[in-house]
């Protein structure tokens, strides 16, 4: 009877009246643990009074201006500490509302650089496959989900994709293949011919696509290095690692250069764990340079305008959410209790069913994935029609624990892991209810799994 046009359809969702912390209470008084803070967004727990708070004190004295023609106070306040935590020379931010349209600015600044510049041949843009950078056309367009982008395929742009370095499926040359080094990069920007390219677009830390991958350390070092060679813009993702989620304020900043400074991309994309959930806040951060390139140039600005971008209330809530991080140093917080964490998660799926469909558990600070597979030697996937991330969120979502899923990373179709990335502000004992609940459901999912859910992978996809 209801009159929302719901996002899952045919399914009753529950309805949360309530959250606080790490809880989410439904109108029956159900509570569930939220361990992937929704979308990996909700960093410093549900239900903080002081940024409710900020925001409705400028919702009072200001709410909304447009940025055409103003600037505002906490805009200000918030690029300025954004400025302050990105590599040196990063430090305009423009801001937006969602990672999606974060993405899509980035992309359109990138292409709007090179033709200010008189380089207009540069209108190819490189990804990585898996990876995940939106649902706006653009972005979509540079994200490797087949399943999202088949029906709109005709409308979307052409993105040059590479493979992710991706540990766990590197194949046997391991760190030496080359989406591990980062020649997968090199090789793709000679087959497009260089000065076709304008931007390389990528997630520094696997997010959700490859669960918590982590690349070599050298990786983004050379990426750095093949990016300026060609002249080619690195716009780093960081939409879900960043705002400390990975136990460091930018994923990036796990890597060194060769003389061991920090590495600066070109364009640093922030949402999610930036605002916390509190307001729908993105930002784009770029080089100074280039942006001051595009004042010089034909436009006076970024070619992109939207209604709610540079917004007052939002942009309070993020800094009070910033301000919240840095008060109970929940970056330092979230690189050690993330190991933890992580240890946790191992013991509680030891049990004979986990054991038997856990391929790998990684992680870094508060962001892990579990990665189930058919067969735990060989790293065979369950067919995409076992939905096995499906009905292991469906099995702890009933049981009182929120997981988030992917499916399609192993191979394009198959593939099935969780994420797990609770508020950065978990107890151990809520970490210790986390893991009992993880357990619990997993075991209730293999011990549900139908006789052949783990035939051949390949002969069923074949086979359809
Ligand atoms: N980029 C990355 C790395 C993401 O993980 C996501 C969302 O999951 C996005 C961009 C898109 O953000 P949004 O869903 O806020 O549009």
């Amino acid at each position: 009877m209801s009159n929302v046009f719901y996002r899952k359809l045919g399914h009753a969702l529950p309805k949360i009246v309530r959250a606080k912390g790490v809880y989410l209470y439904d109108e029956h008084g159900k509570r569930y643990l939220d361990a992937c803070g929704g979308a990996m967004v909700t960093s410093i727990g549900h239900g903080v009074e002081q940024i409710a708070e900020a925001m409705a004190t400028q919702a009072k004295k200001v709410a909304y201006v447009n940025g055409t023609a103003f600037t505002n106070e906490p805009v200000e306040a918030l690029a300025a500490a954004l400025a302050a935590k990105a590599p040196p020379g990063v430090d305009l931010a423009y801001f937006l509302c969602s990672g999606s349209e974060a993405v899509e600015a980035s992309l359109k600044l990138a292409r709007q650089y090179h033709v200010e510049r008189g380089d207009s041949a540069r209108t190819h843009i490189i990804a990585r496959t898996p990876g995940y950078h939106g649902n706006t056309l653009l972005a979509l367009s540079a994200s490797a989900r087949p399943h999202y982008k088949a029906v709109y395929a005709p409308w979307l742009l052409d993105v040059a994709m590479i493979d992710a370095p991706y540990p766990y499926r590197a194949g046997p040359l391991g760190e030496a293949a080359p989406a591990m080094t980062g020649e997968a990069l090199e090789q793709a920007i000679q087959r497009i011919g260089a000065e076709r390219v304008a931007a390389f677009i990528a997630e520094p830390i696997g997010g959700s696509s490859t669960g918590a991958s982590v690349p070599p350390p050298g990786h983004y070092a050379r990426i750095r290095e093949i990016c300026d060679r060609y002249g080619v813009l690195f716009i780093a993702d960081e939409v879900l690692t960043g705002a400390g989620r990975t136990g460091k304020f930018f994923a990036l900043e796990h890597f060194k250069d060769r003389m061991g400074q920090p590495i600066a991309p070109d364009i640093i994309t922030l949402g999610k764990g930036l605002n916390g959930g509190y307001a729908p806040l993105s930002a784009l951060i770029a080089k100074r340079t280039i942006v001051q390139t595009l004042e010089r140039g034909k436009f006076g600005g970024l070619v992109h305008a939207q209604t709610y971008s540079h917004h007052p209330v939002a942009a309070a809530a993020a800094l009070a959410v910033l301000g919240y991080i840095e008060q109970h140093q929940l970056v330092e917080r979230a690189a050690s209790t993330g190991l933890a964490l992580l240890k946790a998660i191992r013991s509680g799926l030891s049990g004979p069913g986990a054991s038997s469909i856990v391929g790998d558990v990684r992680g870094i600070g508060m962001l892990a994935a579990v990665e189930l597979v058919a067969d735990v030697k060989t790293k065979r996937p369950f067919p995409r029609s076992a939905k096995l991330a499906e009905t292991l969120v469906a099995t702890a979502r009933e049981q009182g624990l929120v997981l988030w899923p992917n499916v399609g990373h192993a191979d394009g179709v198959n593939g099935d892991l969780v994420l797990i990335a609770p508020p950065l502000t978990i107890s151990n004992e809520e970490t210790g209810e986390l893991v009992g609940l993880l357990g619990a459901a997993v075991e209730a999912t293999v011990a549900a799994l139908p006789r052949n859910a783990r035939e051949d992978t390949h002969e069923r996809t074949h086979a359809g």
